[in-house]
């Protein structure tokens, strides 16, 4: 976590307290942030409130005194009316960062309504999950003009270990749900190579060590093994639970197919993976971790 400087934008206006943005809105407020939260569910409001959160009961009274106004929100029809509702009661020249994983187009709308309004916006999802939230070291994957990303990186930074620029408006969640689809391809081709491992009478410690220092070393493998007591220690020790559940990566990659078919991009892989994580979260297996993935394919059976 950067140490918070002294600087104009020091009041923030939180809204989605769920198991992402409360962790991520405490994280600022004890670097020095003036946080003022909302969520529409009584349970989280209440939450952040014992957690020390000031919480208020609209978005509105979240946001009117805010400098900067940060949405954690679950789907893209959400953050754009909240970003609707917002925008036309903040002044100008305030920003907006929404860093819910949305699709590209209503990220785009996010952006073009702030435009009209004349406030600066990012789109800033992140990777990294609860663990990342809690701990300040989410990666942030940016989307917006160079003055928002100047005037949003101080509170970027305490949330975040890193922050990428990646261009114009949209080209945050353009970045977060490749990444997102390509994670959900990898972790597939490495719970089948295990998998067919094991049914080479192939001890799995040893293609570990194989897989982790070779041509097929990747994220999936070597740091988030889907085996357990291979590798280090992950959500496959710990019954699979989550870690980055398979109901995110369904929900991931439905916008990363939705954006090819919209962008006509060809991304094989990238539907038999959203038709296998579909499988599962239909099995009742959402709330799993997706490296459980191992086990529909009959690693562990
Ligand atoms: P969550 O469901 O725990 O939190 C979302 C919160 O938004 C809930 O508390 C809900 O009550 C609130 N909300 C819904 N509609 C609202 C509205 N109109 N106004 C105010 N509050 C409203 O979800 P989460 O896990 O915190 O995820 C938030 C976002 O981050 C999602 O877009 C998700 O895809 C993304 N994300 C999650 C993870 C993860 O591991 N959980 C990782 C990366 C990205």
């Amino acid at each position: 976590m950067t140490p918070f400087k002294e600087q104009e934008m020091t009041k923030v206006g939180f809204i989605g307290l769920g198991n992402m943005g409360l962790p991520m809105a405490k994280n600022l407020q004890a670097a020095g942030f003036e946080v003022v939260g909302f969520d529409l569910s009584d349970t989280a409001r209440n939450g952040a409130e014992a957690d020390g959160i000031d919480v208020v009961t609209t978005a509105v009274g979240a946001a009117e005194n805010a400098d900067i106004v940060i949405t954690m929100l679950p789907n893209g029809d959400i953050a754009k009316s909240v970003a609707e509702e917002l925008l036309s009661i903040m002044p100008a020249g305030r920003l907006l960062i929404d860093s819910s994983t949305i699709d590209v187009a209503s990220a785009r709308d996010i952006h073009s309504l702030a435009r009209t309004s004349g406030m600066l916006c990012l789109d800033a999802p992140v990777s990294g999950g609860v663990g990342g939230a809690s701990a300040g070291t989410l990666t942030f994957m940016v989307g917006g003009s160079a003055e928002a990303f100047d005037a949003g990186r101080s509170s970027l930074d305490i949330m975040g270990q890193k922050s990428v620029f990646c261009g114009d408006g949209g080209a945050g969640q353009a970045a977060k749900i490749c990444n997102n689809m390509l994670l959900g391809i990898s972790m597939i081709g490495a719970c089948e190579a295990f998998a067919l491992a094991e049914k080479l009478g192939l001890d799995q410690a040893s293609l570990f060590d194989v897989v982790s220092t070779s041509s097929g070393s990747c994220w999936s493998v070597n740091t988030y093994c889907p085996v357990p007591g291979v590798g280090p220690q992950s959500p496959a020790d710990n019954n699979y639970l989550p870690g980055f559940a398979a109901s995110l990566m369904l929900k991931d990659l439905n916008l990363a197919m939705n954006a090819a078919s919209a962008a006509g991009a060809t991304t094989t892989m990238g539907a038999e993976a959203t038709a296998l994580y579909k499988k599962m979260n239909e099995l009742g297996q959402g709330e799993q971790d997706f490296s459980a993935m191992i086990n529909l394919l009959g690693k562990l059976t």
